[in-house]
């Protein structure tokens, strides 16, 4: 089997494509929507200051009334320019970092708002979305958004996924206490904590050094002892380690590496995206008496799979 796709039965399920998009222009497009947010409110609060209120140099009931009204007016100029500040920290759109207990509450509200309406049952993949801490896998500028509903850059042209579509493809692995479970596509280490809380060791290669090298240390600095970080090419998977009970693709290749399923165990499951660039499905294959067995679930948007030059 080279090239899944064109063997494949679309589920129902692929109506969920309008929540799944992986792309950075959803962070792209959060970013300016926060900067059209701010700017708006601030834009509207200037005008205050071109409001005709009265002529102030004459003693009148009229101009008393007038001077009440521009008294009221600068209070509540004051008043609005401190909702505004407050709004614009709570938007995160600022450079400060935000408190660790705010980004706790909001890795809860990211579990209620954006994983279990849209389908995420699995009680253990939710205990383990509540508890990672995803704000520690982002650049430092990016921290503050850690929960958004989209990925984000982590360099190197390269992505931490959507909180909802790591919860989506660990759900679909169906993982045990038990299982060794290997991921190629490390990237900022997210994914492999996520699967670390889940089952007995997690092996992940990243084919881009210095991403390897961060997650690596990233995962060893919050104490995931039981990931095992390899720096190269994961179309060859992982010999030495096989065969898996579980293996998840967080890159797209064009067609699903041989390597790979022979290193799936009999009654085994892959996640995987694949396609071209920008049109890609994501697969669940299980390996049943040596058959595989496969369906697509989401249209998705991975970076491809590279491969490294001998
Ligand atoms: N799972 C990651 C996100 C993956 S982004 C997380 O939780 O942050 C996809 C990653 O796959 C990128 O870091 C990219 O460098 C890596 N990649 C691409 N081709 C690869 C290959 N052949 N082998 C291993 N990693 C690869």
């Amino acid at each position: 089997m080279r090239v899944l796709p064109k063997f494949c039965v679309l589920q129902a399920g692929g109506n969920r494509s309008a929540a799944v998009p992986f792309s950075r222009s959803a962070n792209a497009a959060f970013r300016h929507a926060c900067d059209e947010n701010a700017g708006g409110s601030l834009a509207s609060h200037e005008r205050c200051r071109g409001v005709a209120i009265g002529n102030l140099g004459k003693p009148t009931a009229h101009a008393a009334f007038a001077a009440a009204c521009s008294a009221l007016f600068f209070v509540m100029r004051r008043l609005a320019r401190s909702f505004v500040i407050a709004a614009i920290a709570g938007t995160g759109c600022g450079q400060q970092a935000a408190p660790v207990s705010d980004l706790a509450a909001q890795r809860q509200l990211m579990v209620q708002e954006q994983l279990r309406p849209r389908g995420i049952r699995d009680a253990r993949v939710l205990a383990a979305m509540s508890k990672v801490p995803r704000e520690e896998f982002v650049p430092s500028e990016s921290r503050a958004a850690s929960y958004e509903d989209g990925p984000l850059p982590i360099g190197y042209d390269q992505t931490i996924s959507q909180p909802y579509i790591v919860a989506f493809m660990t759900e679909q692995l169906r993982s045990k206490p038990s299982d060794r479970v290997l991921e190629i596509g490390t990237g900022s280490g997210y994914q492999a904590a996520i699967l670390a809380e889940l089952v007995a060791e997690v092996y992940t290669i990243e084919i881009v050094e210095p991403l390897a090298k961060n997650a690596e240390a990233t995962l060893q600095r919050l104490n995931y002892k039981n990931v095992h970080v390899k720096a190269g090419d994961g179309y060859r998977g992982w010999p030495e380690h096989a065969p898996f009970d579980a293996i998840i693709v967080t890159c797209a290749p064009d067609h699903v590496p041989q390597q790979l399923t022979d290193q799936l165990k009999d009654g085994g499951r892959m996640v995987i995206p694949v396609g071209e660039r920008f049109a890609q499905q994501l697969y669940l294959l299980e390996k049943k008496n040596g058959q595989l067995k496969e369906s697509a679930t989401l249209p998705v948007r991975f970076v491809p799979m590279a491969r490294e030059r001998k």
